[in-house]
């Protein structure tokens, strides 16, 4: 992408041990790098480590993007933004919808604050452990004031009669457990609903499929994918991202051409 629009960067991938971090942050100073990302185990244990974090990145707790502006570290989070640019692509906007999302890990919570931030008119949290689940729909209500409820999963549950966006932001159906679904009652998806996964390893997931057989309008993980790394690209060069050509190489990397 970066050759692609004539700019001199480079993309690289580094292991940094969990102990290391800090060294590895003060390189990032010192080398002068213009920005990172960041993944597991490193998203919380960064946030100390910055010097400035964006509204979402405070709110959802996690960092996946840092921007050197000058020597200031910048710790921003975009996960949801790439799915809510992923859903405006596909013609669904949040604002004033309804948003269930299914779990409450990191992706899910990236996803559930940025929608609320974007106007959504109420989210519900559905997650295996519900504890989390509920201190998600808290930090919401409190932080954003949208109204935000967690219920506990029961399998085979249905979703909310008035669901207007239902997401899975679980791992369930992550390779290699490509044969899984998450446990809802698919009776409940109704046409009207937009239905979306946050795993991209397959662009039609189990998840997807039963979604679209009940005649929802289906959303992949790709496009998530693709628009956080757009919207990292811009952040951090100031250049629109070129997303033919990061989503024609996301397909060609998981073989999906
Ligand atoms: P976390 O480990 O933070 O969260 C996992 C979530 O899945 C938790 O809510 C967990 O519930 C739930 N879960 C896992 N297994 C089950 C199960 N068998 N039954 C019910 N719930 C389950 O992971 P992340 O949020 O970081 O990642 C989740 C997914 O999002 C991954 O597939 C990842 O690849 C994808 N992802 C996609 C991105 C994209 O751009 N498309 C970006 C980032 C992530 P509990 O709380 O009870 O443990």
């Amino acid at each position: 992408a970066f050759e692609a629009k004539g700019l001199d960067y480079r993309y690289l991938t580094i292991r940094v041990r969990q102990e290391d971090l800090p060294a590895a942050i003060q390189a990032v100073r010192a080398f002068g790098m213009r920005g990172i990302n960041l993944t597991i185990p490193h998203k919380i244990a960064v946030i100390p480590l910055l010097d400035e974090l964006s509204q979402a990145a405070e709110i959802i707790g996690a960092v996946n993007t840092v921007i050197n502006e000058n020597g200031r570290l910048i710790g921003e989070n975009t996960d949801g933004k790439g799915m809510l640019v992923s859903f405006a692509e596909n013609g669904c906007q949040v604002k004033d919808k309804h948003l269930v999302i299914l779990g409450a890990g990191g992706a899910a919570r990236a996803i559930a604050v940025e929608a609320a931030l974007a106007g959504a008119r109420k989210i519900t949290v559905i997650n295996r452990t519900v504890e989390k689940g509920r201190e998600l729909a808290e930090t919401i209500t409190c932080r954003t004031g949208v109204e935000a409820q967690a219920l506990p999963w029961t399998l085979g549950m249905p979703v909310p009669g008035d669901t207007d966006i239902l997401v899975n932001g679980t791992s369930i159906g992550l390779y290699p457990d490509v044969g899984s679904r998450p446990e809802i009652d698919y009776n409940s998806i109704t046409p009207r609903m937009v239905v979306s996964d946050v795993v991209f390893n397959d662009p039609n997931t189990r998840f997807l499929q039963a979604a679209a057989a009940q005649g929802a309008q289906t959303i992949n993980g790709l496009g998530m994918l693709a628009q956080q790394g757009a919207v990292n690209f811009k952040l951090w060069t100031g250049v629109e991202a070129p997303l033919q050509i990061m989503e024609d190489t996301l397909k060609a990397e998981f073989g999906l051409d």
